[in-house]
């Protein structure tokens, strides 16, 4: 391997620069050149390559979003875009790639190496949590911070009118940051997709009195077809209860911007390091994972599987907080 290109895919989250930062230099210090790719795989459709040297990764730490932008890319998906994006590889040396982002990347990138035996390494950037094999992706904890400080802000609200709050969080199909933002928030209740299909999280939160003495409540929501959204839970219990005076807030695309945190930093510089390490020794086809603070290789087919599982300890951990 002579060099290495670099690019950033799918939704974007806060500490993919800092990832790109990472890559970059990380190679450059092994001796790669480095090419950076613009909007995902979009861009080695159209061809939008640039030589990056460690001065184009200078003072991007700390920013948000990925300075590699993003896109969706449908042509991607068909056996002919891909050969269209090969060639583009073939045509501007580059001999292997990291590439970040979330499920569909992780996903898209497994069908490509295996098509065209190309070494890939993944990174985990999504604020979704949703990968299995890392304790947390790139991205998360920023999110995790964000709706923290924006549900301490609607709690004031809630107190001071005595309201119950549904506020609906990012997540795709992933409880982590409506649990997890619940437990740091000290609400009464996280409603999530993985536990939909045991009970109906609703039913059972009105059944135990939720709101007993509490002058106000809030309820995080997983967004997800399979919780129903957070309007949607409001609407339900509004009817029952005329009594209560409900609202929703859907945090949105908030949750997605902002500087990184010093977690997520650190996490994007271990594991960009790591991918390099990774291309180094031979591995290809993985994904970057960090669990109980140590590196792992995580093959593709593994990390998207999309059975990453919620701790049941936390779970327990907010029943008996919000009583
Ligand atoms: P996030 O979880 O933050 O939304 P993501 O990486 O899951 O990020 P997607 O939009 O699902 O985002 O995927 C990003 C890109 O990966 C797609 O636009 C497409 O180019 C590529 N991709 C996704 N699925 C496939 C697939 N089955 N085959 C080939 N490429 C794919």
């Amino acid at each position: 391997i002579k060099c290495v290109g670099i690019l950033t895919s799918g939704g974007d989250a806060p500490g993919m620069n800092a990832a790109i930062r990472a890559v970059t230099r990380a190679a450059i210090y092994n001796g790669f050149e480095v090419k950076g790719i613009y909007r995902g795989y979009k861009g080695l459709i159209t061809g939008e390559i640039t030589p990056f040297k460690t001065q184009n990764v200078s003072n991007i730490i700390q920013l948000g979003g990925t300075i590699l932008k993003t896109a969706r890319c449908q042509e991607f998906k068909t056996p002919e875009g891909r050969k269209v994006a090969y060639d583009t590889l073939v045509k501007e040396g580059i001999d292997a790639l990291v590439v970040i982002g979330g499920d569909g990347t992780l996903t898209g990138a497994r069908i490509f190496a295996t098509e065209y035996n190309y070494p890939i390494v993944g990174l985990p950037g999504t604020i979704d949590n949703d990968l299995y094999g890392t304790d947390t992706t790139i991205g998360y904890d920023t999110a995790l911070n964000t709706i923290m400080d924006a549900v301490d802000k609607i709690r004031d609200t809630a107190t001071s009118h005595e309201r119950l709050f549904f506020i609906e969080v990012m997540g795709r199909d992933a409880g982590f940051l409506a649990l997890n933002g619940a437990i740091a928030t000290g609400a009464e209740a996280a409603i999530i997709p993985e536990i939909s299909t045991e009970v109906d999280q609703l039913e059972e939160l009105i059944k135990n009195g939720f709101r007993k003495s509490k002058n106000s409540s809030i309820v995080l929501v997983a967004e997800s077809p399979i919780t129903g959204g957070a309007m949607h839970l409001a609407e339900r219990v509004q009817k029952e209860y005329p009594q209560y005076d409900v609202r929703v807030t859907i945090l949105g695309h908030i949750q997605r911007g902002g500087s990184p945190t010093a977690h997520d930093r650190i996490l994007a510089s271990r594991m960009g390091s790591a991918a390099i390490d990774a291309l180094l020794e031979d591995q290809r086809n993985v994904m970057i994972g960090i669990r109980n603070n140590e590196i792992e290789y995580i093959p593709f087919n593994k990390a998207i599987k999309n059975d990453k599982p919620i701790d049941r300890e936390l779970l327990n951990t907010l029943r008996k907080l919000s009583i």
